[in-house]
């Protein structure tokens, strides 16, 4: 697999990034590069050139309301590139509030909308700046098998009927409390409010985005080697227990 080369976009990695989002772009150098596959991360901030089109998996980290409104006019410019790219299956990965910017709006604690770039059928509301955040350990259902993580919002999130999400709540609050769903998915973009990083614990989820990308460029036939993935769900596993250890303690959310 030596010739491949993914090139991986970071968007906006010196502002939207918080509880450990970076460790999302370290497992996928981490697991393309120990199969000889070649990897160019290229980060990019507000006011820099960038294609869409001329990258194969884009990531986007979380960010406080503050941090969400200083980058929101830089993407939304961004925005019709990045739908292009998604239509044509560019693999995505969106954390939380990467996640909101990804829908159409975002209505934040003081009630301002911070537009969004409609790559999910979908809109967040902070009920106000005195309800309780959304936080604690997550375990969702998906196609994928169980994937863990961290949430930490105070935005709820609704999907448009028709928008599928990307798993159900087995544990935790999910996109807003209520409806059991979280996240979102769209081709092959990942909506999600899971931090943590989500990657590392997940590996299942990092090779699903490995693999979009290599049959995007190389052709369906594209595989993946397995890899020894010991550590990766003791992780898992461990996140697994701690979070059903609580629920039964009742530790809220
Ligand atoms: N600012 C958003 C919210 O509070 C997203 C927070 C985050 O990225 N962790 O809902």
């Amino acid at each position: 697999m030596g010739e491949y080369r993914l090139r991986i976009a970071h968007l906006y990695p010196d502002v939207m990034n918080i509880y450990g989002d970076r460790g999302n772009i370290i497992a996928l150098r981490y697991r393309c590069e120990s199969r000889g596959i070649g990897v160019e991360v290229v980060d990019v901030n507000v006011g820099d050139a960038f294609d869409p089109a001329a990258f194969d998996i884009l990531v986007m980290g979380g960010g406080q309301d503050r941090e969400q409104r200083r980058i929101a006019g830089d993407l939304v410019e961004r925005g019709a590139g990045i739908r292009a790219a998604v239509e044509d299956g560019l693999p995505v990965l969106a954390v939380c509030g990467g996640f909101q910017m990804f829908g159409h709006r975002y209505v934040d604690q003081d009630g301002g909308a911070i537009p969004g770039i409609g790559v999910f059928d979908l809109e967040t509301r902070h009920p106000g700046p005195r309800a309780d955040r959304c936080i604690g350990d997550v375990v969702l259902a998906t196609e994928f098998g169980d994937v863990v993580g961290f949430e930490n919002h105070g935005g709820r999130t609704y999907l448009a009927p028709g928008q599928q999400p990307f798993g159900t709540v087995k544990r935790g609050f999910g996109n807003n409390a209520k409806d059991g769903g979280e996240g979102a998915r769209h081709k092959n973009a990942i909506g999600t409010y899971l931090h943590g990083s989500l990657l590392p614990k997940n590996p299942a989820i990092a090779d699903e985005l490995i693999l979009a990308a290599l049959r995007r460029r190389c052709g369906e036939e594209a595989t993946l080697p397995p890899l020894d993935d010991a550590s990766e769900l003791a992780a898992h596993g461990a996140a697994t227990t701690v979070a059903a250890r609580r629920a039964r303690e009742g530790v809220k959310g």
